[in-house]
């Protein structure tokens, strides 16, 4: 457990005041305003530094809101394409410091990777005007949503063990015997992907633009 100690500007607008582990390393306010997204309690301090709430100490989300939010999430980070549902936090995508409210609209279930990567990593995350979720990466470009899998790892398996296919951590490898590099895998996949939809819009354009074939006529009747 992190103890830290930091001033309300400091998480609202980024002001010099202090900010960092209790008596310990400072902290970037980003990383100040991660961790007090979803934290066990609030002490907050008067200027000179004495405990304001000590006997009052809160939560930063009640018990009841984050039942729900588990209820409604199912417990799993809502990042496009992630499926960890151990260890995930409840990220405020308006800041309580900066005027965010508890509401389940404002909360989100990221696991820590992906709430790491929401603050300091640079994402954007925000609710739209019909209440469904979007990321964007740091530049603005939006993430498209990833749909869940089919069925569980475990069905996976049992699926695999029934065809009698002995997949295991080396069956898939490079040309000359290398281990996967997944990321190129999976770029490798959706530029595939990009192509062949491209090909496909493009031959529905020619299909529509490409004259009809004129009816044939015979000298005695009409045109068959
Ligand atoms: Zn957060
Ligand atoms: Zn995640």
């Amino acid at each position: 457990m992190a103890h830290i100690e930091v001033d309300a500007a400091v998480l609202a607008a980024d002001a010099h005041g202090r900010c960092g582990l209790l008596g310990g390393a400072p902290l970037s306010a980003e990383t100040a305003r991660r961790l007090t997204c979803d934290c066990t309690e609030v002490v907050e301090h008067t200027d000179a530094g004495d405990a304001l709430h000590s006997s009052q100490a809160r939560r930063s989300i009640p018990r009841s809101t984050r039942r729900a939010l588990l209820r409604r999430d199912q417990g799993r980070c809502q990042f496009p394409g992630c499926e960890t549902k151990r260890w995930v936090d409840a990220h405020h995508i308006i800041h309580r410091a900066q005027g965010g409210s508890n509401d389940l609209r404002n909360l989100v279930t990221l696991c820590r990777r992906h709430h790491h990567t929401v603050h300091e990593g640079g994402f954007h995350c925000s609710r739209t005007a019909t209440g469904t979720l979007a990321f964007a990466r740091p530049d603005g470009t939006p993430l498209e949503p990833a749909p869940a899998p089919a069925g569980t790892p475990r069905r996976l398996i049992v699926a695999t063990r029934r065809r009698g296919l002995a997949i295991g951590p080396d069956t898939v490898a490079g040309g000359i015997g290398e281990s996967l590099d997944l990321e190129l895998t999976i770029w490798t996949l959706a530029a595939n992907r990009h192509v062949r939809r491209s090909r496909s819009d493009a031959h529905d354009a020619a299909s529509a633009e490409a004259p009809s074939p004129r009816p044939q006529s015979t000298a005695d009747g009409p045109p068959i």
